[in-house]
This record gives C-alpha cells, sequence and structure tokens, in this order.
C-alpha cells in the first residue's frame, strides 16, 4: 500500500512561506514512496527507540515496528489509515544568532507542528527543501509518539535516524538542492529541536515552546 502524505493545513505563514511548506511535503511524500526507505528504516542502527502509547507505559521499538508504523500512517493514539498527518503553525523561535537555535516543536501526538519561521525561511532562501522535508519526517516522530531521551541531545534516536534516512534517500535526486549548512545544523551540532520529553504513563506533554494546550490523558 502507499503511503500517502497529507498536508491540512498552515497558519502563520505568508505566500512564500506557504509554497516551501508545500514543496516540502511534496519531497517527503517521494521519499516515503521510495522502496528503499522503508527498508532502511527497518535495518538503520539506533541508539534509542524510546516510544510511549497515549496510554501506558512507554517502550523501545525495534526497527521493524518503526518501520511499521511509518508504513501505516500510525499517529499516537490513531488507527493506522495510510496517510501521514501535517499540520503546521510557524512560531518565532530561538535563531542561531540568538546562541540558542530551536527548530521547532511538536507536542507528542499532538497537531499543529511547531516550525521556527526563521528555518523555514533559511530553508527557502537556500532554495533547501529536502532538509525541510527531513525535519517534517522527524516533527511526525513525535506525532507518532518517539520522543527524546534523556533529552534532544541524544543523537541516534528514531526521529533524529528516520529524518536523516529521508535527506540521504532523496540525496540521489535532490543532492544539489541540499544547503550542507543546513545539513549540519540539523544533525551535527548542538540543537534544541525543542520537543523533548520523557513522559510517564503515556501523559501528552506539551514543548516548553509548544502554543498547544497540554491534553491531560488520564
Ligand atoms: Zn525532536
Amino acid at each position: 500500500m502507499a503511503i500517502t502524505v497529507s498536508l491540512r493545513d498552515v497558519r502563520g505563514a505568508d505566500a512564500a512561506q506557504r509554497e516551501f511548506i508545500e514543496r516540502g511535503i511534496a519531497r517527503l511524500g517521494e521519499a516515503l514512496a521510495d522502496p528503499g526507505f522503508l527498508a532502511a528504516v527497518r535495518s538503520a542502527d539506533y541508539v534509542e527507540t524510546r516510544w510511549t502509547p497515549l496510554h501506558g507505559q512507554w517502550r523501545a521499538l525495534t526497527g521493524e515496528e518503526i518501520a511499521a508504523r511509518i508504513a501505516a500512517g500510525t499517529e499516537r493514539g490513531r488507527e493506522p489509515d495510510g496517510v501521514l498527518e501535517f499540520a503546521f503553525e510557524l512560531v518565532d523561535l530561538p535563531s542561531p544568532e540568538s546562541g540558542k537555535q530551536v527548530l521547532g516543536s511538536t507536542a507528542l501526538g499532538c497537531l499543529p507542528i511547531h516550525p521556527a519561521r526563521w528555518f523555514v525561511d533559511r530553508c527557502r532562501e537556500a532554495g533547501d527543501a529536502v532538509n525541510l522535508a527531513s525535519h517534517f519526517m522527524h516533527e511526525w516522530m513525535h506525532l507518532s509518539g518517539f520522543y527524546h531521551w534523556p533529552d534532544n541531545k541524544a543523537r541516534g534516536d528514531a526521529a533524529y535516524v528516520v529524518g536523516r534516512l529521508v535527506r540521504e534517500t532523496l540525496e540521489p535526486k535532490y543532492g544539489a538542492e541540499i544547503d550542507p549548512a543546513i545539513t549540519e545544523l540539523m544533525h551535527d551540532r548542538e540543537t534544541d529541536c525543542g520537543c523533548r520529553g520523557n513522559p510517564e504513563g503515556g501523559v501528552q506533554v506539551g514543548g516548553a515552546w509548544s502554543r498547544s494546550p497540554s491534553t491531560p490523558s488520564g
């Protein structure tokens, strides 16, 4: 079954930002349609794969289980429908010039995703929709229930690895548009993605930067 990507809503963006977000979503759709992508997800080396259901205790998922959630488009607490859902609201978050950059934030399992406006602009100015697609995949992993532990400086976890695999899948076709400075900024430097969380018992966590109301989940 083909995996579909659905962009439901974009808020807080001007026409140029919206158009570039749509391009990033299209790139992500291409990566997901690549037969090599899920195979790479299954066989990747993960340092950490903590995932938490809406109710119940966290556990570490296998590469096979991670690929299955992506293939089925399963957001946390939702039924598999083969569709990766996206909605965005751009927000103003600290840029690299502030010394503490934040790329975006996602409350675990909750739309909308809040990408940093400076990050969308930087990708747009560089013409780099591949790294934007990579970032969207990272954020979708939080929608699906994967979280950073003990904090989001932990590279090699499911969100970072699968995000990187999106970039690597697109690289043969779109390598020329990838801006190495943005790649470095996303993966190699100490970057606060704003979506850390070590929830107990499947409690929904709102990121410190999130505007989403935190929803008690009993
Ligand atoms: Zn993250």
